[in-house]
């Protein structure tokens, strides 16, 4: 069996990354922080699909926490490890700079940029040893453009892609591809009191993608086929910015 560990797999993109790597034949390992009951509802739909899976709550910006869960799937799991890492837990808390509040930018950096940090960490050496790994990482538009009343989140998707990027010439030699993905406007519940009407119009598409579609990269980057694919940021965004 090929693990994979998604994390923030209870909604949104990393609902439909769990469901896609399920069918790609991945057991799928779906963290959450909260949302118990929509984390049972990812699970049920992969049981329901055919697939393998199972639960593994815990804040990604808690080192200890993180230990804990990893070392009792270990114990659980003495023969395997993780091949498969899609760090996609992140929040948004934006505010204009001159307003930010302490709590507002560290909550996102320690989510996004910290979290990717302690969970890669740990599940590297396994990789590493197994000369095998793919390492996702959920960046975003906003790391690569900026967008005005993100600055938190910008400087942690931006500084996201900046450690793929490090990350990936590190490990290359040893098999492990390390990437970003930059999504634009996806509609889930992180962008459900956007204005979709009025954004829409930015997008050459015309329209917010699915999280169906953010799942196919995830599931092709994942996958053999994309073997010598490694430090790349790229973008899923209808067109919005190239
Ligand atoms: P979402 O619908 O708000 O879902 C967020 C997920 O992350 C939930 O499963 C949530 O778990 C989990 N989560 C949040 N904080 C966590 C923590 N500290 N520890 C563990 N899990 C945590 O968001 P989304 O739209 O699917 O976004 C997923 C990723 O894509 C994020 O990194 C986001 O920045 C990125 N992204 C999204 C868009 C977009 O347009 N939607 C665009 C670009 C990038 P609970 O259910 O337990 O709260």
């Amino acid at each position: 069996m090929k693990y994979a560990l998604i994390t923030g797999a209870s909604r949104g993109l990393g609902k439909a990354v769990a469901l896609r790597l399920a069918k790609d034949g991945f057991a799928v390992i779906i963290n959450y922080q909260s949302n118990r009951e929509a984390a049972e509802d990812t699970l049920k739909q992969v049981q329901e699909a055919g697939g393998f899976g199972e639960l593994m709550p815990f804040d990604v910006s808690d080192p200890q926490a993180i230990e804990h869960a990893l070392e009792a799937w270990q114990a659980a799991h003495p023969d395997d490890y993780i091949s498969v890492l899609v760090n996609n837990a992140g929040i948004r808390k934006d505010n204009l700079m001159v307003f930010m509040q302490d709590e507002e930018w560290n909550k996102v950096l320690d989510t996004t940029l910290n979290g990717f940090f302690y969970i890669t960490r740990r599940l590297l050496k396994d990789m590493m040893m197994h000369r095998n790994g793919r390492i996702i990482n959920m960046a975003s538009l906003s790391g690569i453009k900026g967008l005005p009343g993100q600055a938190n989140y910008s400087a942690a998707k931006a500084a996201l892609i900046g450690a793929t990027k490090a990350l990936a010439q590190e490990v290359a030699a040893r098999k492990v591809t390390v990437n970003a993905i930059a999504p634009g406007f996806i509609a889930t519940d992180m962008t459900k009191e956007l204005n979709e009407a009025e954004l829409k119009k930015l997008i050459p598409m015309g329209r917010f993608g699915k999280p169906e579609e953010v799942a196919s990269l995830v599931s092709f980057l994942a996958s053999d086929e994309a073997s010598y694919i490694t430090g790349q940021a790229i973008s899923i965004n209808g067109g919005l910015y190239t």
